[in-house]
């Protein structure tokens, strides 16, 4: 699959090798400067078949010293739920490009090695309330590195602009004027329903589709009950593993039947994948015994019962 033109261009940067190192004397000027070439005009022409103009435009960019990338940028990368294969093209360009990588604990340890890897990794923890770092500091920390003349791949878990404060770290870059790119993900709704054969919305089941965040304030779960007690509407609570309890008691007193289909995924879409289901009334228990831990995602209606027949993965 590598264009034979390769070996020639390989040739080319063998024979600067000593020129670009006395002219850049950081490793990090150098690669850029590679990078620009490799990626280039001086590629070109030599897939073009016109080496010497090739050669011509390299001792150019050496004589300028253009490292092509003098300014730093963020990427706002969705690294998808789990599973390497479901990250889009953009993501893994960027990640194979950025310099240093900042990333959560939720990006699984397979997506994280499509990294560059000699990219510096910057951990930011945020297991849910325990951040290692705070949201501020993480802001920070973007802007820093991006004025350091760095590119900044902002890794997390999912999509970036659902439940991933996503919109908190571009306002910071956007009020320092740091360019950026934001590069969606799979959410792990989408990875999750996929993965465990249970489709978010059905033309009998579920017209509409809501995520919401059980996330505890002061050890409350502070949610519009009423409105998430729908007919045809399917429920996907993120972060709500720890609340499981009271969120069943408090759909089931504002009107959710006790036998409403409920089922938790645990690890969606990575091999260890594990998934229970239950109703409103038994699942608490049931995953107390089988001791279910984040990141776990929950989802809530009658679509769930169709996992019976449409189970593709675990049967797989
Ligand atoms: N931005 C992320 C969500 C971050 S909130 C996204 O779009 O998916 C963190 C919550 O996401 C976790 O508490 C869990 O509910 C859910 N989650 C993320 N990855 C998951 C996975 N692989 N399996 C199950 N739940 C997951």
């Amino acid at each position: 699959m590598i264009p034979a033109s390769y070996g020639r261009l390989g040739q080319l940067a063998g024979r600067f090798r000593e020129q670009v190192k006395a002219r850049f004397e950081t490793l990090n000027q150098r690669r850029v400067f590679w990078e620009s070439v490799l990626q280039g005009p001086v590629a070109e022409m030599i897939f073009a078949g016109k080496d010497r103009k090739a050669e011509q435009l390299l001792e150019q960019a050496l004589e300028e010293g253009s490292t092509g990338h003098s300014d730093g940028e963020v990427y706002l990368v969705g690294g998808g739920p789990g599973d390497p294969d479901l990250l889009t093209f953009k993501a893994l360009r960027l990640m194979q490009q950025a310099d240093v990588v900042v990333y959560d604990r939720l990006v699984s340890r397979r997506v994280l090695d499509l990294c560059r890897r000699d990219a510096d990794r910057v951990f930011v923890g945020k297991a849910c309330n325990q951040h290692v770092i705070s949201q501020e500091e993480i802001n920070a920390l973007l802007v820093r590195l991006a004025k350091e003349g760095k590119r900044v791949l902002r890794l997390k878990g999912g999509d970036p602009f659902i439940f991933g404060r996503g919109g908190e770290e571009i306002g910071e870059l956007m009020a320092e004027d740091i360019p950026f790119q934001v590069v969606p993900g799979i959410t792990s709704a989408s990875g999750c329903a996929a993965y465990a054969g249970i489709p978010l919305t059905h033309q009998n089941y579920a017209q509409s589709v809501r995520f919401v965040t059980g996330h505890m304030k002061d050890g409350q779960c502070d949610l519009p009950w009423p409105e998430l007690v729908q007919e045809h509407q399917t429920l996907v609570i993120y972060m709500g593993l720890l609340s499981l309890t009271q969120i069943c008691e408090q759909l089931m007193r504002h009107g959710m039947s006790p036998r409403m289909p409920i089922a938790l995924v645990e690890n969606g879409t990575l091999p260890e994948q594990r998934i229970l289901t239950g109703t409103l009334a038994d699942i608490a228990d049931q995953a107390a015994v089988t001791d279910f831990q984040p990141p776990a995602l929950i989802i809530i209606g009658k679509v769930v019962a169709l996992r019976d027949r449409l189970d593709w993965y675990s049967q797989s």
